[in-house]
């Protein structure tokens, strides 16, 4: 039994952020923003358990693990209609960006001057996808933004073209001149030797279906690209965006049960980011076992409660008492 499921972290956000916050809370009090129970988005099961009541800015919100393959995932989540409300008004960008959209947007643009040693995961998937020597002539990025992590295979002269929710980035995007349509994935159209989902996977609901269904748009030895933000060091970053948090197992188990077959899986150590790349296959594969999976989380878990009730004491001592225990506990 986990006991303390409420979620405390330090955050440091705006009051651009707090409002939009704030404009949330309300929306799910009001029922404005309609909820669903999910079954496990790797094994169908029901058999979950929470880890987590709220969120880091205090919204109300389940983090749970299924106890049988020990997937991470929020239950409920949003409905199909909210999830595309909560995208398309930006409302989810001013939670968590830092209040100026297109100021933000605009300083994605300029690849050219991206310091590989500082800013690493700005080209991860550029880096990674290069390394791995696979040949492809065409490139589709779900979620796209207004397009950034297309550039530098615009510059080696692939075929590109992005999608995206948010008006405002896609407006953004071509002004850049970068081919990105206002539509989310059902609108895709044509055939592409390489899928892109860059940071898009954790945040739509049946991870298996819409992979699935991308599956249909990716040529005959075609590939999919996935970056994920990783559990072990995102535990302490759960968020009402976030519907599941993969660890490299759950996140090979979803891939290939959506009809691909992986060729290389890495995860960041700086940042706990896990990138995939996966070959379109023949078949689906059955779901992969992953024994042992959900007593790891549970120990991630605890690792990252510890650390959230430091950050709670150290709020809330005054200053000078801190500064002394500090001075004792080092002696
Ligand atoms: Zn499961």
């Amino acid at each position: 039994m986990l006991g303390f499921t409420h979620y405390y972290r330090t955050t440091h956000e705006s009051a651009d952020n707090r409002a939009a916050i704030a404009v949330y809370i309300q929306r799910l009090d009001s029922g404005d923003i309609g909820l669903v129970e999910v079954n496990c988005p790797n094994c169908r099961a029901t058999n979950d358990q929470v880890l987590f009541d709220r969120d880091r800015y205090g919204i109300p919100w389940k983090t749970v693990v299924c106890r049988d393959c020990g997937m991470v995932y929020s239950n409920p989540q949003m409905d199909a209609s909210s999830t595309v409300e909560f995208y398309a008004s930006d409302l989810y960008r001013r939670i968590y960006g830092s209040g100026h959209l297109l100021r933000d947007s605009t300083s994605m643009f300029k690849i050219d001057r991206v310091d590989r040693s500082r800013d690493y995961h700005r080209l991860t998937h550029y880096d990674f996808i290069m390394g791995s020597g696979i040949e492809f002539e065409s490139v589709v990025e779900i979620g796209a933004g207004g397009g950034w992590n297309l550039i530098p295979f615009i510059e080696d002269g692939k075929h590109c073209v992005g999608y995206d929710y948010s008006p405002n980035l896609v407006a953004a995007g071509r002004q850049q001149g970068i081919d990105i349509i206002l539509e989310d994935r059902r609108g895709l159209i044509g055939e592409y030797d390489l899928i892109m989902l860059k940071h898009v996977l954790e945040h739509v609901d049946n991870p298996v279906t819409q992979l699935r269904e991308l599956r249909e748009h990716v040529s005959a030895d075609g590939h999919l690209f996935v970056e994920v933000p990783g559990i072990v060091k995102r535990i302490p970053s759960i968020q009402n965006a976030h519907y599941h948090y993969f660890s490299e197992r759950t996140l090979a188990s979803v891939v290939e049960q959506s009809g691909f077959e992986i060729t290389s899986i890495r995860s960041i150590n700086r940042n706990g980011y896990i990138l995939v790349l996966a070959k379109k296959s023949n078949e689906y594969a059955s779901l992969v076992p992953t024994p042992g999976e959900h007593e790891w989380v549970i120990s991630i878990v605890r690792r990252g409660r510890r650390g959230m009730l430091k950050a709670l004491v150290a709020e809330r001592l005054p200053q000078p008492l801190l500064g002394a225990l500090k001075v004792i506990l080092r002696r």
